[in-house]
């Protein structure tokens, strides 16, 4: 008996457990200190109440024969991949339902993506990135070992530090399953028509495979494209993941959906049949209920409230940023996006910035050494509290590090 030693070479996830032990130490030390968390990664506000009155009713339906349903996959029901449909039809891309997959998390689908493809294939990542897209590819043995510089020897790093403003630069070398998320986790940062294209370009040229994690799309305010599918020539290079997560507050009900085009052919297969098969043998659908609820916000009710929710995020995240940037603080995010990066000064590491916010004003965020080497001297906060206590925890940083 053997266990995957794959497994054995990952760090064990330090950066919350780290933080969490910190602000605790803190508190322990200092009882009545007000701390104020902005370095939360999760939605507060509530779900829509279009989707909790749709949550109700599909309860109400499982307690009648008639209209109890059982497995997902096998009640032939359509009605949130339609809503779906309709939504990625209203912005000019044109779907078919075998292209949508429902799922439990953009999460789970970014990790599990990698079981159809081969394991010598060469991963690109962006560093600083969402760390799961790096965790499950060490996982399923696609990278080398962890070097002394923080990287793993077998993938592809793509440059995306301040000289790019945090986007990713196209590699010089090959590589074979490139993620890109867009807006970015932790830096905020979204990508225009014109890079997009040059990444479905190039993958369409090089024969790669495009994953694009539009997990915060619900945030674009500013003239970008929301899905890569808008981006000519994306649907023979790229899948996207969507997720009802941080565009509906759906985080603990779990909801999302993959997107893979039937014309991606990898090696003369089809990746579409890949992936169903994948999901068909060990996914047995997202519940009814669920379903109901996500489905409750594409409806006028339920967009106008995910609209409201997704604008106080943004508020914050905007008060966020502009209070950095009067306090002198090199800002990145905050406009497309819940998330506010920024440079720590004075030669200062990320963890030190993150002791000095948590001893000198009572702010916790989290350290962007944490998303990979390159966040190194950077610092992540988000718009995800509330705006009462964001703008008390900006007018504190702000009398600290006026200029
Ligand atoms: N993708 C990115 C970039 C994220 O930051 C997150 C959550 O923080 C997820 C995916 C996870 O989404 P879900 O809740 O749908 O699993």
């Amino acid at each position: 008996m053997k266990i995957n030693e794959n497994f054995l070479k990952l760090q064990s996830s330090y950066l919350f457990s780290t933080i969490g032990q910190k602000v605790r130490a803190y508190q322990a030390a200092h009882p009545r200190a007000d701390i104020i968390r902005l370095g939360i990664g999760d939605v507060t506000r509530p779900l829509p109440a279009a989707s909790i009155a749709a949550l109700h009713a599909a309860v109400d339906d499982m307690s009648r024969a008639e209209t109890f349903k059982g497995y997902p996959t096998d009640c032939g029901i359509t009605f949130l991949e339609e809503a779906i449909q309709a939504d990625y039809a209203a912005r000019g891309v044109s779907l078919d339902i075998g292209e949508i997959f429902l799922s439990d998390g953009a999460k789970s689908d970014s990790g599990n993506i990698g079981d159809i493809f081969a394991e010598d294939n060469l991963v690109a990542v962006c560093d600083p990135i969402y760390p799961v897209y790096v965790d499950t590819n060490v996982m399923g043995g696609r990278a080398g070992n962890l070097m002394a510089n923080g990287r793993w020897s077998g993938f592809v790093y793509l440059s995306c530090g301040e000289e790019s403003d945090f986007l990713p630069a196209l590699p010089e070398s090959r590589a074979d399953l490139v993620y890109l998320c867009s807006p970015n986790n932790p830096t905020g940062m979204a990508m225009n028509a014109a890079q997009l294209k040059a990444w479905v370009d190039w993958a369409n040229e090089q024969g790669s495979i495009l994953l694009y994690d539009g997990a915060y799309e619900a945030f674009i305010t500013e003239d970008l494209p929301r899905s890569i599918y808008e981006i000519p020539g994306a649907k023979t290079c790229a899948i996207e993941f969507r997720s009802f997560s941080k565009t509906a507050g759906f985080t603990g009900v779990r909801c999302a959906y993959t997107v893979v085009p039937r014309e991606l052919m990898a090696g003369g297969t089809s990746v579409n049949a890949l992936w169903a098969r994948r999901q068909a043998t060990k996914f047995n659908g997202v519940s009814y209920i669920t379903q109901r609820g996500a489905e409750a916000t594409f409806t006028p009710g339920g967009r106008a409230q995910v609209r409201d929710t997704i604008q106080y995020y943004l508020r914050n995240a905007g008060v966020i940023k502009a209070g950095l940037e009067a306090a002198g603080f090199r800002v990145w995010g905050g406009v497309n996006s819940p998330y506010v990066w920024f440079k720590a000064r004075e030669g200062l590491s990320s963890w030190e910035l993150f002791d000095l916010l948590l001893e000198e004003v009572q702010v916790v965020g989290t350290p962007g050494s944490g998303f990979g080497p390159s966040g190194e001297g950077y610092f992540r906060l988000t718009g995800f509290g509330t705006a009462e206590r964001t703008a008390e925890a900006v007018e504190r940083i702000s009398r600290r590090f006026a200029l």
